[in-house]
């Protein structure tokens, strides 16, 4: 018998016609034998309205009700997910976070998982029940109720995975596997039938939403294999293991597009040591993600700092960045939120030189201004203006020679 754990996202799990369709699939792998474990997320845009519904109530959202706000969301889904499945006569249990065992350490809003119990959803499955298990939260390790992180449900899903030892761990979404680069953005993009964890990885923290970072990490760390598949038309998807690409793959397995971040600009900063650690540190201890940072050398004694962050994060950034500019005798700070990021990612980076100059190249030639660069061995990232995303993807996406023949034809549900 095998056990299988599958997540489903917020669009496959949007209205109680979708909620059903996913209990039959549910019921279908339960009654071919296996023992199943369910991961769902947040109905549609639940988790955005619960968000939108603090930021009218309060300005200051403290971590710990924020947490106990936006978790309802996925405890709304299991409950109504073993309602379905009650129907279809599959005896089903729902567990939270914190009944499952899922303990973090006690970051609100992002917190890591620390531990998986799982003793309670052992002894259901041991019972022959289907558990269902909210997505996108755990328990402190200070006994308080905390969320993941936007995306978190990936992370429930190939961790529970993981303690439980799963044979695997099914992400059921609303696109048809992992592409060469977001199909709502490049409908020529191509299905990639696998992909493995180091690609994944990049291509998750360059900001591409199909998985999230997380969970990624502990899949590889775990040895978790993931299938990315369609909850829509249930055909096979895309595999994300341990299998090391071949030398006949495409040296660009994809091009990874982020909406999510702003780019803070530190004004006319003395050049002296010390200067970025008085800036970084205190971001750091306040647990602001940056990303990509720019510093260029000065001729007259002052240089510009800019980084980018999650536009999340920015509200808990902004008057640290204020403070430390005044401290260390900056002329001011610039915001941009209208940026995006644009990474090309491949494992075949690696032996192939030439391919940031190629990507350079590509985006002159259409007239793309790039803002900030950086790479890793398998990845190079460029900040470009958010009006120039979808040209500068979709030229990439064919100057790397990723078209495929045809559009992507699978329905691509709208987000509500
Ligand atoms: P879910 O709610 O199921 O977790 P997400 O929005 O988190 O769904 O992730 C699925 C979305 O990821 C797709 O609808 C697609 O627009 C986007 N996406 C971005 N990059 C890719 C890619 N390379 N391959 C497939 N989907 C991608
Ligand atoms: N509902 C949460 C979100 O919207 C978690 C998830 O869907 O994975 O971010
Ligand atoms: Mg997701």
């Amino acid at each position: 018998m095998a056990l299988i754990v599958q997540k489903y996202g917020g669009t496959s799990v949007a209205d109680p016609d979708r909620m059903r369709a996913v209990a039959e699939n549910i019921a279908f792998t339960k009654r071919h034998g296996n023992d199943v474990v369910v991961v769902p997320s947040a109905m549609g845009k639940s988790t955005d309205n619960l968000i939108k519904l603090a930021n009218d109530v309060s300005k200051t959202q403290p971590g710990r009700e924020m947490d106990m706000l936006i978790t309802t969301g996925e405890r709304i889904s299991m409950a109504l997910l073993c309602m379905a499945l009650a129907d279809l006569g599959i005896e089903a249990k729902s567990f939270t976070g914190s009944q499952a065992g899922i303990v973090t350490d006690t970051a609100h809003g992002k917190a890591k998982i620390i531990e998986v119990k799982g003793d309670r959803v052992r002894e259901a499955l041991a019972d022959g029940k289907v558990c269902v298990v909210a997505g996108f939260q755990g328990i402190s390790t200070d006994k308080e109720i905390t969320s993941l992180g936007r995306g978190g449900s990936d992370t429930t899903a190939v961790a529970l995975a993981a303690a439980l030892n799963a044979d695997s761990c099914e992400i059921y979404t609303d696109v048809t596997g992992v592409f060469t680069a977001d199909p709502r953005i490049v409908p020529q993009a191509r299905k990639l039938q696998h992909v493995n964890f180091d690609e994944m990885l990049e291509m998750a923290g360059a900001g591409s939403k199909v998985l999230a970072l997380r969970s990624v990490e502990f899949a590889r760390n775990h040895h978790v294999p993931i299938h990315v598949r369609s909850a829509f038309t249930w055909e096979h998807g895309t595999w994300v293991t341990s299998q090391e690409p071949n030398m006949e793959d495409p040296i660009i397995s994809g091009v990874v597009t982020d909406t999510s971040e702003a780019k803070v600009t530190v004004v006319a900063v003395p050049d002296r040591p010390g200067i970025s650690a008085a800036l970084f540190e205190p971001l750091a201890a306040a647990n602001v993600n940056v990303d990509m940072i720019v510093q260029n050398t000065s001729h007259d004694g002052t240089t510009d700092i800019s980084f980018t962050m999650p536009k999340a994060d920015f509200a808990a950034a902004e008057s640290i960045v204020a403070q430390v500019a005044g401290e260390i005798g900056a002329a001011g700070v610039e915001h941009d939120a209208d940026i995006s990021k644009l990474s090309l990612v491949g494992a075949g980076m690696k032996t192939s030189p030439g391919i940031a100059a190629k990507m350079f190249r590509t985006l002159a030639d259409e007239g793309v201004n790039i803002q900030m660069i950086s790479t890793s061995t398998i990845r190079i990232s460029v900040v470009i203006a958010v009006a120039d995303l979808e040209r500068a993807t979709r030229s990439l996406h064919t100057a790397f020679g990723l078209d495929s023949g045809q559009a992507y034809s699978a329905p691509l549900p709208e987000r509500k």
